[in-house]
């Protein structure tokens, strides 16, 4: 019976925000029902010192001065920051760190949450308090657990945060395909980067996304590859302009869960953004991820 992760903390009682924080309790009710065969679990919790050996001190307290004033966080992140939302932060580097170890023992792991990608060191920014992916990837190599990594982030949003985490990292790749013309607007170096125009659809998109698993394919070969299947590439999404179908990206997800199995790669895959309208646009692609890396 296959894995996946989902902390129950990491629903951030954000209230109205455009982040679609419902879309996670959406996506365990549908698997529920939907993949039998599959069980979703509560990750175990973070090993001490995870955190901090991605996030700087100063930062961290900086967190928790937020809590008596948790709008005051808004400024920082664009969303607020209670003691509630952090214990969420945690669950959700929790609930990533525990998939990329499904991933090492099964083949595949699945985070129903994650991606915050745009978590600095020293500070938060896009909704992102503390970066789940730099604090996983972070841990499973101070353990040993891998030797060698990749991030793959197809969120349409550059992975500004990710990026500086790993800059000085030569056993982390970080690869991110993104809209060119969109936040972040300063856009640090990730070890690839490959800048999308307004607009793009379909078959130029997998396209590029060829070029970046070629670009990999000539790296060491990583011992996990850790996949940000952001939702937000689609055509209809609020914050994003490229014009993804829903069919587009599940080809993506498919050439993505291809390349790794044809090369016996463990994959480990979280959520990240997406911001239809309709958040049940958000929940299927969400779901059709799921079904592409578990069959
Ligand atoms: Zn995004």
């Amino acid at each position: 019976m296959g894995k996946v992760r989902f902390a129950e903390q990491s629903v951030f009682p954000w209230g109205e925000h455009i982040f679609p924080v419902e879309k996670y309790q959406r996506c365990v009710d549908h698997i529920n029902t939907v993949f039998p065969s599959l069980e979703i679990t509560h990750p175990q919790p973070l090993p001490l010192g995870a955190v901090e050996r991605v996030h700087s001190a100063t930062y961290l307290e900086r967190i928790k001065g937020y809590f008596k004033n948790p709008e005051a966080g808004v400024w920082e992140f664009e969303a607020p920051c209670s003691v509630e939302v952090y214990r969420g932060v945690l669950g959700a580097a929790a609930g990533t760190l525990s998939a990329c170890r499904d991933a090492l023992k099964q083949g595949w792991g699945f985070h129903i949450g994650g991606g915050f990608h745009h978590a600095f060191p020293d500070h938060g920014e896009g909704f992102c308090i503390l970066n789940d992916v730099a604090i996983s990837l972070a841990q499973l190599l101070h353990e040993g657990a891998v030797s060698t990594a990749a991030v793959l982030d197809l969120d349409v949003h550059q992975g500004n945060g990710t990026a500086v985490c790993f800059a000085q990292e030569e056993r982390v790749h970080t690869i991110s395909l993104h809209q060119e013309n969109n936040y972040p607007a300063w856009k640090p170096p990730s070890d690839l980067d490959i800048g999308l125009p307004d607009g793009m659809e379909d078959s130029a998109y997998l396209e590029a996304l060829g070029k970046a698993l070629t670009w990999l394919e000539k790296k060491p070969r990583p011992d996990l590859v850790l996949f940000l299947a952001g939702a937000d590439p689609f055509m209809k999404d609020q914050l994003g302009g490229l014009a993804l179908s829903k069919k587009g990206l599940r080809a993506r997800d498919d050439s993505v869960g291809a390349w790794c199995q044809q090369r016996g790669i463990p994959l480990s895959v979280v959520l990240a953004g997406g911001y239809a309208k309709e958040t049940g646009d958000v929940v299927e692609i969400h779901l059709s991820t799921l079904e592409s890396v578990s069959l």
